[in-house]
């Protein structure tokens, strides 16, 4: 028997071993084996293929040294899903298998393992596990190579997958906390008294004991309006009956009632207790009767309702029947729209059903997660709440996927391979396991508003906001004229600046959209002109006054800020343009009675920074919060009156064929931020540009228009939805070298594709890194043989990367670049 399996590497092709006839028995798809690669190298590769050919050519097949699961880690459907991601996405196996799995399930001799502070030996451990599990403890963080070397084996992984197991150890990553299994204490009952009789006779003879009597009683109603409970955490059952720790342990000493230890992960399961779900007003209601009739009708569907329609209660609608149908949901979230409201709202409607699964969580906590899923027991997670990578989540019986703020380019992973679009990605997993899709934004996607038009999806449109109230009145404010009549207050147009004072006023809130990190997006010589540049990247530092520095965003290089300039040693330099960091400070000037906070990823790096300004935002700490896209998405605050863009021009004159598209959907979503719940909001929009034609439909609200006005020029220049682009990135750190290649793959693409090849070109930024980089675009044909199409530009990659002279060369392909 042979078994063809892939490694968690990016090559290209699955590998084959022969499987040892002791092992025949226990090898099946989809579980892990211990394999060696290369010389000395271990890894745990997954089962892909049983068969009994013998590979082809003339070497030593090897043999698969070990199994390291009873059952599969994954499952069919989700190979499928993996072979579609292949091939549409032109990458292997092995980089899928990478980006799928949590660390802890690829392991490899250059993992790191540390050990768990807080294991209690409450299993028993081999010989061989303690062993490990002391040098760890007396080492901290190993790699497994060396732990090879302390057991004397040549390969430990079987153990470490043990102790993974027991929890005693785990597997570390850049952004690892360490692992802290919490527990909860918890109330049952002494199970020697499991008859009524016995249960009566207990509280017989409470009887003078009135408060142990009290305690005991409401332990027992608890238990019995939850059947599935038979335990209830101590803190609660104490703040619940009124209770206290001394009349908990009179009973505790009595044997009556008895306390444990239940470790509850580290998956927050702290949420309100009523569980909540709204009525739906009509409106909603129609819709959600059309969508639920459009989901059987095997197409995705598109829901495309405006800004606070009430899409969310409509999900948990959905939702809520799939979950009295025993299936499971996929709930896909943007990564920075995955906000502690959301999951809260999930919370309350759904309890501890509902699970998250995210990168800023750490790797023990994403495989608790994929294991709580995988065995798709009672208690397990029914929706998952996650961003793109919970595409790859072991489901086993998925009834309806739902993709929020579907038109979010944060759902295109753009590097390393798989280069994928989680939203397209989910449309082609409800197929595989027969779910429904939806997809729910207030400014669709062209792609996808133009497939609903097309007849490929279904279409359910709300027009009008919960309650009716009205859309944002949207105000387009002329920076030029402000300027020209000296009315200007600093970065503010007079619009702006007297809506914010209002609001301020009324003690309403006010969000400020900027989309620049820092305090200044550069710095110039006011003698001769001169800016700092990244040395290793084409772009301009940015100046950081927290930690006077200036830095580059593309490659985190820093530099202490010049005092003169490099190029004349002028003294005189000055920052030119506005970064949140800079508005914050000047708002403050302006308005000086203000509390003001910023939100950007410099201010919401730490794992509950986002957390505390919305928390802070939604409890009226705060009156002006500026940020960044950051502030746009998905948020529910009630009484925001007051929303301002600050510039809509650098959204409108980005070089891209979506910026038009683009600029719209941030306006219109960021406006969506004002007005939610009590009374129609203000948006301010300053712009150098009062009649571009964007604004004036945003301000309309009149996406309709917006979309078929960019269709025509959309259809004639040959981009999407018309046709597919596949873009070629090639990357060297010589220019004449990139430049020979690029223009060898690009001639010889144009004879296979002609008048459908764009390019090589600079993109924006042509140096990242010190590699410089040129795109070849290649538009093809939706109709066209698109999988045959790709493998020819493949070749022709692989051709230019084995030629002469390019050794030194990287080049890939990036299928719908967003
Ligand atoms: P969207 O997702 O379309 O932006 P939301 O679902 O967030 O809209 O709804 C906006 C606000 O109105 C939320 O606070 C939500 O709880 C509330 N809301 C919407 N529909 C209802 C309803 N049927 N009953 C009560 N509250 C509702
Ligand atoms: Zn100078
Ligand atoms: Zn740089």
């Amino acid at each position: 028997m042979y078994a063809d399996v892939i490694l968690p590497l990016p090559l290209a092709d699955k590998f084959t071993y022969k499987v040892p006839l002791e092992l025949e028995n226990q090898i099946n798809i989809g579980i892990r084996v211990i394999v060696q690669f290369g010389a000395k190298k271990y890894f745990s590769a997954l089962v892909y293929k049983l068969h009994s050919n013998p590979p082809k050519g003339n070497y030593e097949v090897k043999s698969i040294d070990d199994i390291l699961d009873e059952a599969p880690v994954i499952n069919l459907s989700q190979l499928s899903l993996w072979e579609w991601i292949v091939d549409y996405y032109c990458c292997t196996l092995g980089e899928v298998y990478k980006a799928a799995l949590p660390s802890a399930l690829k392991l490899e001799s250059q993992t790191k393992v540390s050990f768990n502070p807080n294991y209690n030996f409450k299993e028993h451990l081999s010989g061989e596990e303690e062993a490990l599990f002391l040098m760890l403890q007396g080492h901290g963080q190993t790699n497994i190579q060396d732990i090879n070397r302390f057991l004397g084996k040549k390969s430990s992984l079987s153990i470490l997958k043990k102790l993974l197991d027991k929890k005693a150890i785990y597997i570390e990553e850049k952004i690892a906390e360490s692992y802290r299994p919490k527990t909860v204490s918890h109330v049952s009952l002494n199970p020697n008294l499991n008859t009524e009789d016995l249960i009566k006779n207990t509280l017989e003879k409470l009887k003078n004991a009135k408060k142990q009597q009290a305690l005991l009683e409401f332990f027992l109603s608890e238990i019995i309006l939850n059947p599935n409970e038979h335990k209830i955490p101590k803190k609660e059952l104490l703040e619940k009956s009124r209770s206290n720790s001394g009349i908990l342990k009179a009973l505790i000493d009595k044997e009556i009632l008895q306390l444990e230890q239940i470790e509850t992960g580290r998956l927050d399961t702290s949420f309100d207790q009523e569980q909540k779900i709204f009525e739906l007003n009509d409106v909603q209601q129609a819709a959600f009767a059309q969508i639920k009739k459009q989901l059987t009708e095997n197409k995705p569907v598109l829901l495309h309702g405006v800004t606070s329609s009430g899409k969310t209660e409509i999900y948990i609608k959905l939702i809520e029947e799939q979950l009295k149908l025993g299936n499971q949901v996929l709930y896909l979230v943007p990564e920075i729209g995955l906000t502690t409201q959301l999951i809260n709202r999930m919370r309350k409607a759904f309890g501890n059903k509902a699970g998250i699964y995210h990168s800023k969580f750490n790797d023990a906590e994403r495989l608790e997660t994929w294991q709580n899923i995988l065995n798709n027991k009672e208690d397990s997670f029914q929706i998952v709440l996650g961003a793109r990578s919970a595409v790859f989540l072991p489901f086993k019986k998925l009834g309806l996927i739902i993709v929020d703020e579907e038109h979010e380019s944060s759902y295109k992973q753009f590097d390393p391979a798989p280069r994928y679009n989680a939203r397209d990605v989910a449309v082609v997993m409800g197929q595989i396991h027969n779910a429904g899709v939806l997809l729910g934004t207030a400014t669709p996607s062209f792609e996808s508003y133009f497939n609903a038009k097309t007849g490929k999806y279904a279409l359910t449109e709300i027009t009008e906001r919960f309650k009716n109230i009205s859309l944002p009145e949207v105000i387009i404010a002329d920076i030029r004229m402000a300027m020209r009549t000296k009315r200007m207050k600093s970065f503010l147009t007079p619009e702006l600046f007297d809506e914010i004072s209002l609001a301020l006023e009324k003690n309403e809130q006010v969000i400020l959209f900027q989309n620049r990190r820092g305090f200044a997006p550069y710095i110039q010589c006011k003698t001769c002109g001169w800016i700092p540049k990244c040395k290793h990247c084409d772009v301009s530092l940015t100046y950081h006054k927290n930690n006077s520095s200036l830095i580059c965003h593309y490659c985190g290089h820093a530099v202490s800020l010049p005092s003169k300039c490099s190029n004349c040693q002028s003294e005189d330099i000055q920052t030119r343009g506005y970064g949140t960091e800079k508005i914050e400070e000047e708002l403050q000037i302006l308005f000086p009675e203000a509390k003001i906070a910023r939100m950007d990823m410099d201010t919401t790096r730490a794992k509950k920074g986002y957390e505390r300004l919305i928390y802070q935002f939604e409890n009226r700490q705060v009156d002006i919060l500026v940020g960044t896209q950051m502030v746009t998405k998905g948020l529910d605050f009630d009484n925001v009156s007051v929303v301002g863009v600050l510039s809509a021009d650098q959204l409108l004159n980005y070089p891209d064929f979506r910026s038009f598209e683009r600029a719209f959907q941030l306006i219109a979503q960021v406006s969506g931020r004002a007005g939610r719940k009590n009374k129609q909001g203000k948006v301010i929009v300053q712009t150098y540009q009062p009649k571009h034609p964007v604004l004036t439909e945003v301000a309309g609200n009149n996406f309709q228009q917006s979309f078929n006005r960019q269709m025509g020029e959309r259809k004639l220049f040959k981009y999407p939805p018309y046709y597919r682009i596949v873009k070629v990135v090639v990357k060297h750190k010589n220019t004449a070298r990139l430049d020979m290649a690029t223009n060898y793959l690009a001639a010889n693409l144009c004879k296979i594709f002609p008048f459908k090849v764009l390019g090589p070109e600079y993109p924006v930024i042509s140096r990242i890194q010190t590699w410089y980089q040129k795109e070849i675009w290649v538009k093809l044909e939706k109709d066209s043989k698109l999988s045959h199409s790709k493998e020819l530009i493949m070749n022709e990659i692989t051709k230019t990367k084995s030629a002469q002279n390019n050794s030194n060369l990287i080049a890939y392909v990036d299928v719908d670049p967003m």
